[in-house]
């Protein structure tokens, strides 16, 4: 594990598009961190709340032992970042 880096990727519910990033990395030293407004918004801002859904999802999910785990490069990442262009061409073959 040459980061260790680890986020978790977490479907919001109402739309299929609807994804966003939880930093569990950060969890154990320092407050979890999401990419959704809500965080921004409930948690940075007003501080009425500890965390968000997401957060709260990935908290029940590693205490369940029910995370996906995948392991990725830095271009994987970057992929998870970014929505993928529409037709890529299949590589690595
Ligand atoms: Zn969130």
């Amino acid at each position: 594990m040459p980061y260790g880096r680890q986020f978790y990727r977490v479907h919001g519910g109402k739309d299929a598009d609807d994804v966003y990033t939880v930093h569990s990395q950060l969890m154990s030293t320092f407050s979890p961190s999401c990419t959704c407004p809500a965080f921004a918004y409930s948690v940075l801002l007003s501080e009425t709340q500890l965390m968000c859904k997401h957060v709260l999802a990935v908290r029940l999910a590693e205490r369940l032992d029910k995370c996906l785990v995948q392991e990725g490069s830095d271009d994987d990442i970057a992929k998870l970042c970014d929505p993928p262009p529409p037709k890529a061409p299949p590589k690595g073959k």
